[in-house]
């Protein structure tokens, strides 16, 4: 090995599932048989105990008063969303559709709330009639809720989203500080607070939602620390007692070479003290946080199959039968400045001596459909099943499925 082949960094160790007979182990079963049994490639396979495995190992590190909530936008998977209700302590939706999946699963009304910057008219109504703490993002909602709420005869009841004067460092997407589209400008609250009070809505709290995709425990407490000050500067606005407070999550999860997966152990230690201090200030309200991609990201493979093996100018690429179009993410097209590969590998293969550099590319016309560029993989054969790990947020749902007519892959929850 050269010096520069030493330092180059590598994948984190997908080791969350196990192998057996050189076969990747999803679910407890092999994956060649779990590709039968699905009846074809492509698809999404989720891990039950995984899913369940990661909220136990996040209840043992968060004290146990915060309360804990599955941001379903990363993996909307009906079946998923059911799974994942019986888990953790709320829901948090983004959208009518995404209501409605939560509410068919089983999520308590009460325990479900909802965020978005645009919310229309009719997805307001409909989330008053469900009885669901509605993140208010703007002037215009508080109007609109305040109509829905007289015509149904019910509360509206609402958390003001903050949009924060800080941002979470290190971020892959910052949603919060600077000007955003997401919730209202600190600033602004206290007269959006006034408002709220004058329409009659139910005040509930505050959300703060500062970044996602963050490896850095330093910076998610700092932004924890600081959407807890800043809560507590506006509680002193606020029509009603706080009863939730949201501090976000931004919990993110290793893809790249090089990253490392987030040591929790001081941000439990951070929210174990602001736990202690909203005792406090703040006697009545919980704290929440909410995560999405850290929840369900690493306990879901993505698998397609080879169904070419081509060599061009040396260069050898593994056609598989899927790619882009179910999985942007990986193929980097997914908020990524700089492509870099997920951990990939051939799940059929794990034992194989032989390695080879190759790329995996997808059957659409661009070459955007990269799920693998260049890496070394065991040398694979036409029929040989294609993993992508990392992939249980932020995948079918967020994938353009229809592009160039190739068909849909399917999802299991095993
Ligand atoms: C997307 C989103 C989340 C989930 O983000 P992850 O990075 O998947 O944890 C949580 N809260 C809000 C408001 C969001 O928009």
């Amino acid at each position: 090995m050269s010096v520069t082949e030493r330092l180059l960094p590598v994948h984190a160790p997908m080791l969350q599932f196990p192998t057996q007979g050189g076969e990747l182990l999803v679910g407890g079963e092999k994956l060649s048989l779990l590709a039968a049994r699905v009846g074809q490639t492509p698809f999404y396979a989720y891990d039950r105990a995984l899913l369940q495995a990661r909220v136990a190992e996040l209840r043992a590190v968060l004290p146990p008063t915060v309360k804990l909530h599955y941001a379903m936008k990363a993996n909307p998977m009906p079946a998923v969303v059911g799974w994942m209700a019986g888990l953790v302590d709320g829901v948090d939706v983004a959208s009518a559709g995404e209501l409605a999946v939560a509410l068919d699963a089983g999520a308590s009304a009460a325990e479900i709330s909802f965020a978005g910057p645009g919310k229309r008219d009719v997805e307001l109504r409909q989330a008053v009639a469900a009885r669901v703490l509605i993140n208010v993002e703007s002037f215009r909602e508080v109007a609109v809720l305040a109509a829905a709420a007289t015509e149904l005869g019910l509360p509206a009841r609402v958390a003001v989203r903050v949009n924060p004067d800080f941002e979470l460092k290190g971020s892959g997407m910052k949603m919060g500080g600077g000007p955003k589209q997401f919730g209202v400008d600190v600033e602004q609250i206290p007269e959006l607070l006034a408002l709220i009070g004058r329409a009659g809505l139910a005040f509930e709290g505050f959300h703060l939602f500062a970044g996602s995709q963050n490896l850095r425990p330093e910076s998610i407490c700092e932004a924890q620390q600081k959407s807890y000050e800043l809560a507590l500067r506006l509680a002193a606005h606020a029509p009603a007692p706080v009863r939730f407070l949201n501090l976000g999550g931004g919990f993110g999860i290793p893809y790249f070479p090089g990253e490392q997966r987030l040591d929790l152990t001081t941000i439990g230690e951070n929210l174990r003290q602001l736990a202690e201090r909203a005792r406090q200030d703040l006697p009545q309200a919980s704290l929440v946080i909410e995560l999405g991609r850290y929840l369900v990201g690493e306990a879901g493979v993505y698998v397609c199959r080879v169904i070419d093996r081509k060599i061009s100018r040396g260069q050898v690429y593994l056609v598989a039968d899927g790619g882009l179009h179910h999985h942007l993410s990986a193929s980097g097209n997914f908020g990524q400045v700089v492509r870099k590969n997920y951990p990939v590998t051939i799940g059929n293969r794990l034992d194989a001596q032989e390695h080879e550099t190759a790329s995996v590319v997808g059957p659409l016309c661009t070459p955007l459909d990269l799920l693998a560029d260049r890496m070394s993989l065991p040398v694979a054969q036409v029929g040989d099943l294609v993993v992508v790990f990392q992939s249980g947020a932020y995948g079918a749902s967020a994938s353009p499925q229809a592009f160039l007519g190739h068909p849909r892959c399917l999802e299991v929850l095993v």
